[in-house]
């Protein structure tokens, strides 16, 4: 998480205000870290990672010479063809929370129309053969909707879309938006999922993921700066309980 800086302000966001901006050095040593693990990939996040004051082709560039996979995740706003052709990552994670217009950008605040903007970057990377992930926080306002998203994504498809992977996120209440909008966003664990599994049994072409919580993974790690310093959410996360119980 290069900084928690972003021009949206999602209503389900879980970034927290206390994140600071990582230098070019401490990306290095968090790449260093990463390398050390044996990990095979990274995703440059945010915040919005294409607001980073420095420079984010740089720091892809070193860790492809590292030998890792580069993905950067973004809002989509800021990646234009100049900016693809510049970052030359491995891959984009893209956002789309419901294939409906008016439900996405509702839920997607900061650009009156972001929904027509993702499917323009979505245009471009399919008939680029560019490869991509898709994101989506499931939640109350968009939990019966996974199935227009899939026909939409299955379109892209046919089209010659490189898509990786679909990434079904829990809507969890924390974070500087998500802990105030969760009596209007917030579902059961039962509810995520049995929708999800509904999605999972298509047999999509391309590998579908269910993230109820990723403090919890075993296989993904966060890292960040804060007062200075590098944390890692497996030490800190995992150290303090998660405050967010999937029992609930
Ligand atoms: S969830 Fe939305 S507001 Fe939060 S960092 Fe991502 S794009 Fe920005």
């Amino acid at each position: 998480m290069l900084h928690g800086a972003c021009s949206m302000s999602c209503l389900f966001c879980i970034t927290e205000n206390t994140l600071s901006e990582m230098t070019p050095k401490q990306v290095e040593e968090v790449l260093e870290i990463i390398k050390g693990r044996d990990m095979e990939s990274v995703v440059f996040g945010g915040g919005e990672p294409l607001q980073w004051r420095y420079s984010l082709s740089h720091s892809i560039n070193l860790a492809k010479t590292m030998g890792l996979h580069t993905q950067v995740g973004t809002n989509g706003v800021g990646l234009t063809p100049n900016v693809i052709e510049n970052l030359n990552a491995d891959r984009y994670v893209i956002p789309l929370d419901s294939n409906n217009p008016q439900v996405h950008n509702y839920l997607r605040k900061g650009f009156r129309k972001h929904y027509d903007i993702i499917k323009g970057r979505l245009k471009y990377l399919t008939e680029g053969r560019i490869p991509f992930t898709i994101s989506t926080v499931v939640c109350k306002i968009n939990l019966d909707m996974l199935h227009e998203i899939t026909a939409f994504l299955l379109h892209l498809w046919e089209k010659g879309a490189r898509i990786h992977a679909w990434h079904l996120y829990r809507f969890l209440p924390l974070g500087r938006n998500g802990f105030k909008n969760a009596d209007m966003l917030n579902i059961s664990k039962n509810e995520y999922f049995d929708k999800t599994e509904e999605i999972k049994k298509r047999d999509l072409p391309f590998f579908v993921y269910r993230r109820p919580n990723m403090q919890l993974s075993k296989e993904v790690d966060f890292f960040w700066v804060e007062d200075g310093h590098i944390k890692i959410g497996s030490q800190v996360w995992r150290e303090k309980k998660s405050p967010y119980c999937l029992c609930k």
